[in-house]
């Protein structure tokens, strides 16, 4: 018997209750344990059926002293019962459960919970949970103490739940014993309760403070095990040795060179950032930095330098986007930036195959810039120095496994506009190297934000037709995501046809276009080449098609339907227009009326990215940021990654476990580690 046992063999369990447990994603009794209920509900309250009264909720445990079904003229079927203990009979009442006649009998001690109510001198119940007595004294599990509630399908029942969970509890009881992981010290040292006790009280707290000690040391546990992976990552990452390692100190002067032939001098951030790269590209350990900075912050160039220095080392560069589009642009920008140098590049996606199967051939291009293809198909590269991903991609174990196969063992930059509060970033990010641009390129026109109300719809579209025959300005239309997720799907892409045909017959002498996830590669490159050159007024696109396209022209972003975007979403979204010198405009539309009002006016009023970030986190929780799915935040059941204490804490005993004690002798520990990173993999 192990807490591995498949939850198949649960005894006295019908297939259809195992098959809902799978849905759940309960496949062993170890998941059952650790499948905690959402909330409690406090049944604690039990009185003598004597002293009970009118409106009380309330626990009472009697005799059953006669039961009987009464059929009524309509065709109901009422069983009664009449409950007694010492002090008095209270009568129960419950409507068409026949099975009950079958499970209650005289003589049975029943514990019943709910609310009292009183008919002339009759009290009476309408039982909401009751639980036969067998055992002693408080062994009941349904009533008349805090009873767990789970989050559940249909088709089962917390109170199956509740027993299975009790069942494994009770018959397992050895190996749960043996669950604790962690050694005296160090749970001392964070102040913990012991895990066989957490996981009993996590289910069957005999108090509050029961519960919250088992919430705190579960919750501490994810934080833990995820540190511990990622030190883990950190240490084996560490080990590793580039296959060339980069001259910088011999280059001084052509780096020079490049920044001085850019159409702008870098900001502060960017150079010290610059710095902070060039600084890891020098040594032998590859880079794994990760880069954080607002939309339009100038990331691009920051990653072109870390490029022109790969390319002066004699190895090429990888840099993926998300998006073909993406992809496409950032080949154009970077043609344009190394403009003035020798740097050869090459645009790798499905449908521009600048790459083939020759070694040699492929050995000819310094940057090479595409989608995720660019890895996963087989392309033969075996010169690569430094990957750059930008935006949305895991770049995972298998990834760099693939490219180690043929030779490179390259530094890792990754790159996003997502805003993550510092201490989510410590939590998600905690193998990789941070560095941030904070500061915005000078002469930055802030985009005018408003929130329209419904009513100014007409004028509203009035104006941006003025806008687009006055002074040729372009805009944006994005369609709310009509599935409440971060991805797009057929209802998402009809809604926005709709929209599409319906701004068609109001934009009549514009030159409206559509663009959606399902419009096919080649398509959308020419829609996005019509907008970029202005042959289109105006784009209507779901918010997930691209993320980061630049389109100097363009200055009016509409956005609908924009209480369903996060504040970060938002911003990114907002980002699209003001890159050029036109002052610029955001449009947002909402159907929730005032629902969502004071979270869109803090956004209208608030241009920083990072301080819109930590206001979403604050309203709507972690697990409503941008990009965190992506980022495998949802593993986390109980721990908060906004609450700087728990993962300072949770990393400093990371930090002493490693330095006090050896993982071998762990072999629980390694064994749920081990879990924890298979799970992650099979992500990549
Ligand atoms: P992001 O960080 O969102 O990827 P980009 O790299 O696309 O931003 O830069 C946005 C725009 O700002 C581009 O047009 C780029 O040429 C310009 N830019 C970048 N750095 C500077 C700078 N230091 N001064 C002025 N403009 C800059
Ligand atoms: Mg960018």
């Amino acid at each position: 018997m192990s807490l591995d046992t498949p939850i198949d063999q649960l005894p006295r369990t019908s297939v259809r209750t195992i098959q809902r447990l799978k849905a759940l994603e309960i496949h062993t009794y170890y998941d059952l344990l650790h499948y905690y209920p959402t909330r409690h509900d406090d049944r604690s309250l039990s009185s003598p059926i004597g002293t009970v009264q009118a409106g009380e909720k309330v626990t009472i445990t009697g005799t059953i002293q006669s039961i009987k079904n009464n059929f009524t003229k309509r065709g109901f079927k009422i069983q009664k019962a009449t409950l007694a203990d010492d002090t008095g009979t209270i009568e129960l009442v419950w409507y068409n459960q026949m099975y009950l006649m079958r499970t209650l009998q005289e003589g049975m001690q029943l514990a019943v919970y709910g609310e009292v109510e009183e008919l002339g001198k009759v009290k009476q119940m309408k039982p909401q949970e009751y639980e036969i007595v067998t055992g002693n004294e408080g062994t009941c599990i349904h009533t008349g103490r805090l009873v767990p509630i789970y989050d559940l399908t249909y088709g089962i029942s917390a109170k199956t739940v509740r027993e299975k969970v009790l069942w494994i509890l009770t018959s397992h009881i050895d190996e749960i014993e043996k669950s604790e992981y962690l050694p005296h010290d160090l749970i001392n040292y964070a102040g913990l309760i012991p895990e066989p006790k957490a996981l009993q009280s996590i289910h069957f707290p005999k108090t509050q403070d029961d519960l919250t000690q088992a919430h705190n040391r579960l919750a501490f546990d994810e934080l833990f095990i995820r540190l511990l992976a990622s030190a883990k990552v950190k240490e084996q990452w560490n080990t590793q040795v580039v296959v060339k390692k980069f001259d910088v100190g011999s280059f001084i002067k052509d780096i020079k060179a490049f920044k001085s032939s850019l159409p702008f001098s870098l900001t502060d951030a960017q150079e010290r950032v610059v710095a902070e790269i060039t600084n890891d590209l020098q040594k032998t350990i590859p880079m794994n930095r990760f880069l954080q900075g607002d939309v339009g912050s100038g990331k691009t160039v920051v990653a072109a330098i870390a490029a022109y220095i790969a390319k002066l080392n004699d190895t090429q560069t990888l840099i993926m986007a998300p998006t073909e589009i993406l992809a496409q642009q950032h080949f154009q920008t970077l043609t344009q930036l190394f403009d003035k140098t020798d740097v050869t590049l090459a645009l790798h996606t499905r449908s521009h195959r600048s790459l083939t199967n020759s070694t040699s051939k492929n050995a000819e291009f310094d940057i090479i810039v595409g989608t995720q293809a660019l890895i996963t198909k087989a392309v033969t590269m075996n010169n690569v120095g430094l990957v750059v991903i930008d935006e949305q991609h895991r770049f995972g174990v298998k990834q760099r496994a693939m490219l180690k196969e043929k030779g490179c063992n390259p530094h890792l930059l990754t790159m996003t506009a997502t805003p993550i509060p510092r201490t989510v970033a410590l939590t998600l990010y905690s193998e990789l190297d941070l560095s941030t641009i904070d500061e915005m390129p000078k002469g930055r026109k802030t985009i005018k934000t408003y929130v329209i109300n419904q009513a100014k719809r007409k004028d509203c579209y009035t104006w941006i037709q003025k806008q687009i025959q006055k002074q040729g300005d372009q805009a944006y239309v994005v369609c709310p995501l009509i599935d409440e997720s971060d991805v797009e799907t057929m209802k998402t892409v009809k809604a926005a046809a709709k929209e599409f045909e319906d701004l068609t017959k109001i934009f009549k002498t514009e030159s409206v276009a559509l663009l959606h996830g399902k419009v096919k590669a080649k398509d959308k490159e020419t829609i996005m080449g019509k907008f970029k050159n202005n042959t289109h007024d105006i784009l209507v696109a779901t918010s997930v098609v691209e993320v980061g396209v630049d389109v100097p022209n363009a200055t009016i972003m509409l956005i609908e339907g924009a209480e369903r975007f996060g504040l970060a979403q938002l911003h990114q979204l907002r980002g699209r227009v003001g890159r050029g010198d036109k002052q610029s405009y955001c449009l947002l539309f909402t159907s929730d009326g005032k629902n969502s009002h004071s979270r869109l006016s803090f956004f209208a009023r608030n241009h920083n990215g990072m301080k819109l970030a930590e206001f979403d986190l604050k309203i709507r929780g972690a697990g409503n940021m941008y990009g965190t799915e992506q980022h495998g935040y949802t593993d986390l059941k109980l721990a908060d990654i906004t609450n700087a204490a728990d993962v300072h804490k949770a990393q400093a005993s990371v930090d002493l476990f490693l330095r006090k004690y050896t993982l071998e002798n762990y072999p629980y520990l390694q064994h749920i580690l081990e879990q924890y990173q298979t799970h992650q993999i099979s992500k990549d």
